[in-house]
């Protein structure tokens, strides 16, 4: 058996919660205040999944805002980092 503790970052609570696992099999759950937070858990704890929040600079010098439509893997965040730090989006004014 192993645990993980992790902070719930679905509110500003921020729940400590503690998660048992045996082998990639969670078998408990404990500390979050709410089934959000369960679920946020074993979401960490077998697909983590991250919403990306950064800017593309567009060619008239200025920066555009922008974020995935829905959160995508916590691993694939520098390859999608990297194609957009490669975009230039042009802007009619
Ligand atoms: S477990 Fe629930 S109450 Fe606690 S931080 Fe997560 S969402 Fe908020």
């Amino acid at each position: 058996m192993t645990e993980k503790n992790l902070t719930c970052i679905v509110c500003p609570l921020g729940c400590s919660i503690k998660v048992t696992l045996d082998g990639e099999k969670i078998v408990n759950v404990e500390g979050n205040s709410c089934p959000r937070g369960k679920e946020y858990a074993v979401s960490e704890c077998t697909n983590p999944v991250r919403t990306l929040t950064t800017t593309i600079k567009c060619d008239n010098g200025r920066v555009l805002p922008v974020k995935t439509k829905k959160p995508i893997p916590k691993g694939k965040l520098k390859e999608y980092m990297d194609f957009v730090n490669n975009l230039l989006v042009h802007l009619d004014e």
